[in-house]
This record gives C-alpha cells, sequence and structure tokens, in this order.
C-alpha cells in the first residue's frame, strides 16, 4: 500500500463456526454463547444457567473438556462435546528473553501466525495481545507495518491468546480455589501487540468483555489498555462500549511530521484526535490518557517538540510514555540519545505530566514494542520503499 491509498478496514474476519466442524465455544459473548446452547437443544429454561456454568468452566478454571465439567450431567456433557469444540490459537513457539520476557508465536485458523508478549514486572506482569495479522496501516517507524495485513482475529483468537499465556504460567486456580486467591502474575492486558485494535472493533469488544467479566478471566477494566494510532471515529465507543484505559499513539507534534509517521494523520490531524480524546475520560469515566511518544532521533525529539506536546494536550487528563526507538532490521530511523531522551522527559515533566521513559524490554529476542511481526511473512519491504512510502526519502536515517 503506498502511503496515499486509502485507509481500509474491509479485511476478512474468520467465521466463528467452520464449514464443516462444530463452533467454537471460546470468545462466545454470553448472549451467543446461549443462543448457541438453545439451538444445540438445551431447554430454554435452564439456558442461563448452563451458559453460567459453562463460562466458568472455561474462563475462571481454564478447563478443556467437557468431561472434566463435573457439575453437568453425563447426557448433557456429551450433547456439547457432539456440537462445540474449545479452541485455543496452537502456540509454535516460545522465545525467552534474559529478562524474562516471553515471546510465543501463535498459530490461528488459515495457518496465519501473530505474536504475543508477556512481561513480567515487580508484583504484576503485562500480556501484549495481537489484534490483527499484519496491520492495514503504515507507520513508517513500525516493524509490523511493514507486513501486509491478512486478516483480522476474531474474539476468541483474542482472549485465546490471554488463556493460552496463563496456561503457560500455570496460573489457573487449583480446584476449589477462587479467581482471587493467587496473586495474579498476568495481571494486565495492553492491546499493542500486531494491528490497530479499533480496525477489528467488534471483536476486541467482545474478547475484552470475557477478560473484564468477573465470572471471566476477571481484570479490572483498569488494567485493560487498549492503544490506537488515532482512529478518531472509534474512540467514543471505546469508552461507551469497552471502558477500558486508552493509549495513542501520538508520536508527533505538527501534522507534517505526524503524516509521516502515522499516516492515519492524514485522514484525522492532530486537532481531530484531540478533540476526540478530550471527550473520552468524560465518557468512560476513567485515568488518564497514555500519550505514546516514540523518540526517533532528529525527527521529532527536539526541546521545541517537546514544549508543543505539552501545550497541545493542555486540558486533556494525560501521562506522556516516551518509547525509545525499538530498532528493527533496515528500519529508516533511529534511536534518539539518551540524554536527548531525558531532556525531552524533563521539559514534559516540569510542565505537570508523568513521563516515565519506557524500559526497552525483549530486545534480543525482537519482543520490544514495534517488533513485532509474523515469521510468515519475514520478507521485508526495502529500506528505500519504507523511505519513500515515509515520505523521508534521502536516506539520511
Ligand atoms: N496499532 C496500535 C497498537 C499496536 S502498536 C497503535 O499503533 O497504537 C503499539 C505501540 O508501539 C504504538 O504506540 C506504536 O506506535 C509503537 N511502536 C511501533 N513500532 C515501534 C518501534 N519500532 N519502537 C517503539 N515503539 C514502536
Ligand atoms: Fe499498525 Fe500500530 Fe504499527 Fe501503525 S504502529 S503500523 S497502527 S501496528
Amino acid at each position: 500500500m503506498t502511503a496515499s491509498a486509502p485507509i481500509t478496514q474491509d479485511v476478512l474476519t474468520f467465521p466463528r463456526k467452520l464449514p464443516d466442524g462444530p463452533a467454537n465455544l471460546i470468545g462466545l459473548t454470553r448472549e451467543q454463547l446461549r443462543e448457541a446452547l438453545l439451538a444445540a437443544g438445551t431447554p430454554e429454561k435452564q439456558v442461563k444457567m448452563r451458559a453460567n456454568q459453562l463460562w466458568q468452566w472455561l474462563y475462571q478454571k481454564g478447563v478443556r473438556d467437557f468431561e472434566e465439567m463435573t457439575n453437568l450431567s453425563k447426557d448433557y456433557r456429551a450433547t456439547l462435546a457432539e456440537n462445540f469444540v474449545i479452541a485455543l490459537p496452537e502456540v509454535v513457539t516460545r522465545e525467552l528473553s534474559e529478562d524474562g520476557t516471553r515471546k510465543y508465536l501463535v498459530r490461528i485458523a488459515g495457518g496465519h501466525e501473530v505474536e504475543v508478549v508477556y512481561i513480567p514486572e515487580e508484583g504484576r506482569g503485562t500480556l501484549c495481545v495481537s489484534s490483527q495479522v499484519g496491520c492495514t496501516l503504515t507507520c513508517s517507524f513500525c516493524h509490523t507495518g511493514t507486513q501486509k495485513l491478512v486478516r483480522n482475529l476474531t474474539a476468541g483468537e483474542i482472549i485465546g491468546q490471554v488463556m493460552l499465556a496463563r496456561d503457560d504460567l500455570g496460573e489457573w486456580p487449583e480446584p476449589g480455589q477462587g479467581p482471587e486467591d493467587k496473586p495474579r502474575l498476568l495481571s494486565n492486558i495492553v492491546l499493542m501487540g500486531m494491528g490497530e485494535p479499533l480496525y477489528n472493533f467488534e471483536n476486541v469488544r467482545d474478547a475484552m468483555k470475557i477478560a473484564m467479566d468477573p465470572e471471566g478471566i476477571c481484570l479490572s477494566r483498569r488494567r485493560i489498555t487498549l492503544s490506537t494510532s488515532g482512529v478518531v471515529p472509534e474512540i467514543a465507543r471505546t469508552a461507551q462500549e469497552i471502558g477500558c484505559l486508552l493509549a495513542v499513539s501520538f508520536h508527533a507534534t505538527t501534522d507534517d511530521v505526524r503524516d509521516k509517521l502515522v499516516p492515519i494523520n492524514k485522514r484525522w490531524n492532530i486537532e481531530e484526535l484531540l478533540e476526540a480524546l478530550k471527550e473520552y475520560p468524560k465518557v468512560s469515566n476513567s485515568e488518564r490518557i497514555t500519550f505514546e511518544y516514540v523518540m526517533l532521533k532528529g525527527v521529532n525529539d527536539s526541546d521545541e517538540d517537546a514544549r508543543r506536546l505539552v501545550s497541545l494536550i493542555k486540558g486533556i487528563p494525560a501521562k506522556i510514555n516516551l518509547i525509545p526507538f525499538n530498532e528493527w532490521p533496515g528500519a529508516p530511523y533511529t534511536r534518539s540519545d539518551w540524554k536527548r531522551i531525558k531532556a525531552f522527559a524533563d521539559i514534559v515533566h516540569d510542565a505537570g505530566y508523568a513521563s516515565p521513559i519506557r524500559k526497552p524490554r525483549g530486545e534480543d529476542i525482537m519482543a520490544a514494542c514495534g517488533q513485532l511481526k509474523s515469521a510468515t511473512e519475514r520478507a521485508r519491504k526495502s529500506r528505500k520503499q519504507i523511505e519513500a512510502e515515509a515520505g523521508i526519502g534521502n536516506g539520511s536515517a
């Protein structure tokens, strides 16, 4: 896609029910689950209770075999097994970084692959979840942006990433234990893996509803952060229908520079984006918006940029997350020097905003922010091509 090509979201989503196979229960909303049980012959007056029971087995206890669902009759378990499967994406490889970060390469239906990253921290752990295979957007500093989008993930494939990470971490409760009885290794979710979550809205919403459900994965909405490049029309809907925290890939303080770094800016510019963000905390009643700002040497990292940034976001409850650029082979940018990042952070901080500098994690296994890219499509665009699309030419980076 060239930088001027239309930005599209008309990508395929894989159906929940394979044409020749039973339906997967993972990822169905409560309502869809009830409908599916009814269609499979569950008596109407039992449907609600059965759906609740199943929900707890699937999402609270991590059970994958109908035979283990001991509060269901033998006959009913057989009916379920005839009509449904409990299927998660398949883990192809797991890489472990020196710093404890884990990167999973996961295969989904159709043979496509996405990456999922678990980042352990003191007393908590964050799972970075993918929402699409590749991305239709072409941010010039992002490795995922060089990969052609293959398709949207289903809700089951999105919540499935959380479930397979819990499998690997061994943190499903023991029989008799409730969801709060153990400290959570996987305590936070960030939608910052591959893809633009707001171009796959319904599936992301349905998956996050399961993550937030007290009888589901049971994470507070304040422990879930959705990161968008700036799909303005979907921002209010995110507040209303998901209600999680929001991060926005801001990255530049003039439209000119943002057009090159985050080309969706040509569709919805900085002013329109800020308008939508101003409304967000009001609608969702949530905390501050995180402004992500990748530090690119000589491109967006001057003192003037820092001052412009704080004046632009005036009036928006915000925290500015400075991300040292994670380099990838052939990238047309380099990381700002540490001193520069620090000077930028100080200006933002002195203006009254929290300005944490994100510590790069999992760099040795290419698991750091913006480095994810499926092994199915390693063929990269050339550096020249990337530069041409970014409109930065000259090979100067
Ligand atoms: N598509 C969404 C979410 C996925 S990207 C979005 O763009 O917000 C998650 C974050 O990583 C975004 O802030 C993105 O701008 C940033 N990112 C992408 N490539 C990066 C890189 N090479 N180094 C540092 N951050 C990067
Ligand atoms: Fe897509 Fe986000 Fe990467 Fe941009 S930064 S190409 S929106 S994944």
